[in-house]
């Protein structure tokens, strides 16, 4: 009986076993993607993941991209392993898709020290131009463009460090990305950090997808604003803004 018990382990895989062979772990993207869904947290393309994310996965995520693009590669009918131009190219985008272009959907937001308002500032703050560098959403094309940044604080306000508006617009912008929807969550996070009075932005960008492909010549130009607070309502500071937005080089 002992023999043959030995003889049925040794030949015979059990039901756990079987399943990890048949289909193995699942890929880093299942596991990540039902976390979010057991949180019932959204999880599109300008949305950041990363508090869903454990460490290392990020390197998991993109050996998984990488052989997904070498998949898309081979479907486009290149020799990767003759044409020693592509030959690097899957491991290539899927490093900078993850660790670069969209790597505000992976990384946490970058940490910010708010200052109290000791001094009271309570004059017009302009913060720009901010390089912007995204991708639409729609073909994943470059968006390049330029963010100005108006503040004015209250003595409520916190302050931040200037570069730190970069920081936190390339955080945003480095997603596959809307520019209207983009702007509203440069927007919503420097409310909550800064507790101004007013806040303003403008984001005028080129979209490539306009150039590269469809319509090609077409004015692929886009600008979008928000304004709150002080901005909404006091038509001069609004036009204060403007205007020292316009003087400035663009
Ligand atoms: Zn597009």
């Amino acid at each position: 009986m002992g023999q043959e018990g030995v003889i049925h382990m040794s030949t015979r895989p059990t039901a756990l076993l079987r399943r990890i062979e048949e289909h193995g772990e699942p890929p880093v993207s299942e596991r990540i993607r039902a976390r979010l869904q057991h949180a019932n947290q959204r999880y599109f393309a300008n949305d950041n993941i990363a508090a869903f994310i454990l460490e290392g996965e990020v390197d998991e995520l993109r050996g998984e991209v990488e052989a997904k693009m070498a998949e898309v590669l081979k479907s486009l009918v290149i020799d990767t392993e003759s044409d020693h131009n592509t030959q690097g190219t899957a491991r290539r985008v899927a490093r900078m898709f993850l660790t670069e272009v969209f790597k505000g959907r992976y990384q946490p937001m970058p940490t910010v020290t708010e200052f109290p308002n000791i001094e009271r500032l309570n004059e017009l703050m302009i913060i720009g131009p901010i390089t912007a560098r995204s991708a639409c959403s729609h073909h994943l094309c470059p968006i390049l463009g330029k963010v100005w940044i108006g503040i004015m604080p209250n003595e409520h306000s916190n302050l931040i460090g200037l570069s730190k508006y970069a920081r936190i617009c390339d955080w945003v912008m480095s997603r596959p990305q809307i520019q209207e929807e983009a702007v509203m969550q440069l927007a919503n996070i420097l409310q909550h950090k800064v507790k101004p009075d007013g806040l303003a932005i403008v984001i005028e960008a080129d979209h490539f997808c306009m150039h590269w492909r469809g319509v090609k010549d077409a004015d692929s130009r886009m600008t979008n604003s928000v304004m709150r607070g002080s901005f909404l309502k006091d038509p001069d500071l609004r036009r204060e803004f403007l205007s020292l937005l316009n003087k400035k080089d663009r």
